[in-house]
């Protein structure tokens, strides 16, 4: 699949066409050329941490395979339009911060733009800002006083005699 039907077919997934969903196919398209998509074991992908959400991220779950789901994709929020990704098997990474488009080009020509243009037009690579955070280890389980619901003992918070989830405290 050329990149264009690659768009095309992330838009079914995506349920519906736009700049966005095209900034993440061509971050993915373009991490997956440097980095690598083959991987030895078929359980590994690329990895990738945004460093915002947006439509891009179906973008990027489509082309790569890298879910949220899998573990292989992961939101900090620092507001940024940016990606970090990482080839789990080589240790290589990059990240791709994205630079300012030419928004006022009608829709469809952006996308185009957006999809076909030089990269270094597109994006501007750097170091990645931090390794890809580790899988949690499996923390034990504790109820909350309040909701009584159980919940991941690494979050709770201990208040008086109380033990708290995020949600009550
Ligand atoms: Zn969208
Ligand atoms: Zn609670």
């Amino acid at each position: 699949m050329d990149i264009h039907e690659y768009y095309k077919q992330a838009g079914k997934f995506h349920g519906h066409w736009c700049p966005g969903l095209a900034i993440g196919v061509r971050a993915a398209w373009e991490a997956g050329k440097a980095l690598g998509t083959r991987m030895a074991d078929r359980h590994n992908h690329i990895q990738c941490l945004a460093e915002s959400s947006a439509c891009w991220l179906d973008g990027i779950q489509f082309v790569l395979g890298s879910t949220l789901g899998n573990g292989s994709l992961k939101l900090a929020d620092y507001g940024k339009s940016a990606f970090n990704f990482y080839n789990p098997e080589t240790g290589e990474s990059l990240r791709y911060y994205l630079l300012d488009l030419p928004r006022e080009k009608p829709r469809e020509e952006l996308i185009d733009y957006i999809l076909s243009a030089p990269a270094e037009e597109i994006f501007r690579q750097t170091p990645v800002s931090g390794p890809f955070p580790p899988r949690k280890e499996k923390a034990g389980e504790t109820v909350c006083s309040r909701c009584g619901e159980k919940f991941r003992e690494d979050k709770a918070v201990y208040w008086e005699a109380l033990t708290l989830c995020p949600h009550c405290l």
